[in-house]
């Protein structure tokens, strides 16, 4: 029983556990500003960034390298126009489906219809959780106006400036497609050493997620525990029922997309296991950007899908195709609106076409949104200086903002590889038990 041997997926749980008793253990020892905690939690925040840094650095020579091997190898124009169209398809379709999800349950459930007490005990929280400040410093320089910068940032002027930041995937994307598009067009002389060099850079990017993945589990502990310690009974209590909302909203996108697997013949079960990997990695880092290079490798190697389609749905799919942050954008914009509307009467809430406005702003802006923590923070800043609604209210949500964003993120990812799996299939290609 030697956990070292264990599957990735069950040393990644154990992690989390250990990283729950760790907590109960500071808590009870004096919180995070005792002797054990700060040593603890010292130690956490050096090996998490550790981490998190292997992470990122392998992003962005793993989407060039396998990028531009993908698509080096496609034979003509028209396998790339037909898998674009099927990728950009998916992505439209389920981000519909999930801000449709959090707009529904949002009005249904109304979390932010509370009393008045429990709305002031909001606010109290976010003060002292200097929610305020946190947030101006995210937000500070950005305007309406860049909600359609994610255009702008598809055609980098520098290709080189742009693929120095890993929150700027998609310009790197555009390039390394365009690269490899052109590379399966050169004479054969020149093509089988393009793509020999291509696929050679690609397997050995593999090689090294695959070592720094043997470290996830310490990178697991180390960045979920600060979290844990964090977050206190007496912060979530006013928040349960928007938390409960959010959690609800991302359940049945999961049901959902569960039965779009089925629908496509992939049985769901057998999915969600196989990525538990990513899906748990996605869970604890929050950053579905840093959790690349794990679902190439788990949808290549556990789905068998083909290098091919995965190289061309998992880096677009972890930069455009946030699910899980769309319908979060739209349940906390409207719940925001909820509770000002108790704090200050005067204030009238969202007409059904703001509402809508809500949606088409959270599916436009979650495409924008960077694969790292807490980036739609920024685009739900944007999306309620668009419709007029007090952005200094955008506090409110703070204190639970990063354990939902380990949930939407999770969910980000799980949307990514679903989108890979059934574009597989409809490539014909022998996913899983095929
Ligand atoms: N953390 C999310 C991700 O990486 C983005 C967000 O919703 O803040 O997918």
């Amino acid at each position: 029983m030697n956990p070292l041997k264990w599957k990735l997926h069950w040393q990644i749980l154990a992690a989390l556990v250990l990283s729950l008793m760790a907590t109960v253990v500071i808590k009870s020892t004096g919180g995070a500003d005792a002797a054990l905690g700060a040593n603890v939690l010292g130690a956490c925040s050096f090996l998490g960034k550790l981490f998190m840094n292997a992470l990122k650095m392998i992003i962005v020579p793993l989407v060039a390298s396998s990028i531009i091997a993908a698509m080096a190898g496609l034979t003509g124009g028209r396998d790339f126009r037909r898998m674009g169209f099927k990728t950009l398809a998916y992505y439209v379709c389920s981000g519909a489906v999930a801000v449709t999800i959090g707009l529904l349950l949002v009005n249904v459930i109304a979390p932010g219809t509370v009393d008045p007490e429990v709305a002031a005990r909001m606010e109290a929280n976010a003060n002292a959780a200097n929610a305020g400040e946190i947030i101006s410093a995210k937000v500070e320089g950005k305007s309406a106006q860049d909600i359609w910068d994610v255009f702008l940032r598809m055609f980098p002027a520098n290709i080189i400036e742009n693929a120095s930041n890993n929150g700027k995937l998609l310009g790197l994307i555009t390039f390394s497609v365009l690269f490899g598009y052109f590379i399966s067009r050169l004479d054969e002389k020149w093509r089988s050493t393009q793509v020999n060099f291509w696929e050679g850079a690609s397997q050995v990017m593999i090689g090294v997620t695959e070592l720094i993945l043997k470290f996830a589990p310490i990178g697991v502990f180390a960045l979920v525990t600060p979290r844990l310690v964090e977050l206190g009974m007496d912060l979530i209590e006013p928040l349960s029922k928007f938390t409960l909302t959010v959690l609800l909203g991302l359940l049945l996108h999961i049901a959902a997309l569960c039965g779009v697997l089925a629908f496509f013949k992939v049985n769901p079960w057998t999915h969600l296991k196989a990525m538990s990997d990513p899906l748990l990695t996605a869970f604890s880092t929050a950053s579905s950007a840093g959790t690349l290079p794990l679902t190439m490798e788990t949808v290549e190697k556990g789905a068998k899908v083909s290098p091919r389609t995965a190289s061309f749905t998992l880096p677009l799919g972890a930069t455009v195709n946030m699910d899980g942050t769309a319908l979060y954008e739209c349940v906390v914009v409207i719940f925001v609106t909820q509770v000002i509307a108790v704090i200050d009467p005067s204030f009238d809430p969202l007409t059904l076409s703001q509402q809508i406005m809500v949606v088409f702003l959270a599916l436009t802006t979650s495409i924008g949104v960077a694969g790292v923590p807490s980036a739609s923070i920024v685009a739900i800043f944007l999306i309620m200086g668009v419709l007029g609604v007090p952005t200094e209210y955008i506090g409110l949500i703070w204190v639970v903002d990063r354990a939902l964003d380990m949930c939407r993120t999770a969910v980000n990812v799980f949307s990514d590889t679903c989108a890979a799996v059934i574009i597989a299939k409809t490539e014909g290609e022998p996913i899983y038990e095929d």
